[in-house]
């Protein structure tokens, strides 16, 4: 069992505060749902936590079972378990998703005999074409496939947490529905714990949150279970206020 624990975290960009206080505890095999409108931080959140360049913490701590991750470079914070799913992929021409996975696993010592047979069959769990592993990182792969690649790495690389930012955007039903089952079964067979960030109930139909938290101006200003999200869909963004 793993603890994720996020307390009064405070972040600037470009010389604005963005989080103003976050507070987030998450354990192996949870799903946590942070909902909010455009603009609330929620992406912010997700740098923070993974360490992208030009995001200053100012206060506050992020620990993954007691080990600090703010002191971490990005890369170590994923070889410690951390793991995220952009809400637009990036594209890497000239390095190629196996390459990839290969070194990422090489990463974490693990022995990479049976790599090659886990990718082909975690491809065709998530339809997602086995050949176009082959290829440069989301390079000129449709939105439902850049998801679906994305999400065939985190099942790859099994780490402890991740978090998807808006897996949602950008994709049909159809790749909707198999990214958010895989990342499911994760938390069932794996005991990921995730972060689930989105605007809309329909994703939490196919991944499940135990909890809901409602993000507003830099901070999660309610939070509840699987309920919240109904309450949300009915009466919008407009009854929490920051
Ligand atoms: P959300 O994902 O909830 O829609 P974001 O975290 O993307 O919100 O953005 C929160 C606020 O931070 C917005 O006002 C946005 O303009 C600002 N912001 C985010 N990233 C940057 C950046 N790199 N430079 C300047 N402002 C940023
Ligand atoms: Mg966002």
């Amino acid at each position: 069992m793993s603890v994720l624990e996020i307390r009064n975290l405070r972040a600037t960009v470009a010389g604005k505060e963005i989080l103003t206080g976050m507070n987030l505890t998450v354990r192996s095999g949870e799903v946590h749902a942070i909902m909010g409108p455009n603009g609330a931080g929620k992406s912010t959140f997700s740098a923070v936590l993974m360490g992208k360049r030009g995001y200053e913490v100012t206060s506050g701590s992020v620990e993954l079972d007691g080990v600090d991750l703010l002191a971490m470079p990005t890369w170590q914070r994923a070889v410690a378990g951390l793991h995220l799913v952009m809400q637009y992929p990036t594209e890497v021409p000239g390095v190629h998703v196996d390459e990839l996975i290969e070194q990422a696993w090489r990463a974490r010592g693990r022995s990479t005999t049976e790599l090659a047979g886990a990718v082909v069959a975690e491809a065709e769990r998530i339809n997602f074409d086995p050949r176009l592993v082959q290829r440069a990182v989301n390079v000129d792969l449709s939105g439902g496939e850049k998801k679906r690649n994305e999400t065939m790495q985190l099942a790859l690389l099994k780490p402890k947490f991740a978090i998807l930012d808006e897996l949602d955007s950008g994709l049909d039903v159809d790749a909707l529905r198999d990214c958010a089952r895989r990342v499911e079964d994760a938390t069932n067979e794996d005991s990921l714990g995730a972060i689930v960030v989105t605007h809309y109930a329909r994703l939490l139909e196919d991944l499940k949150p135990d909890f809901v938290h409602i993000l507003v101006k830099g901070r999660i200003v309610e939070s509840g279970g699987p309920e919240l999200a109904d309450r949300l869909e009915a009466d919008g963004y407009a009854a929490f206020s920051g």
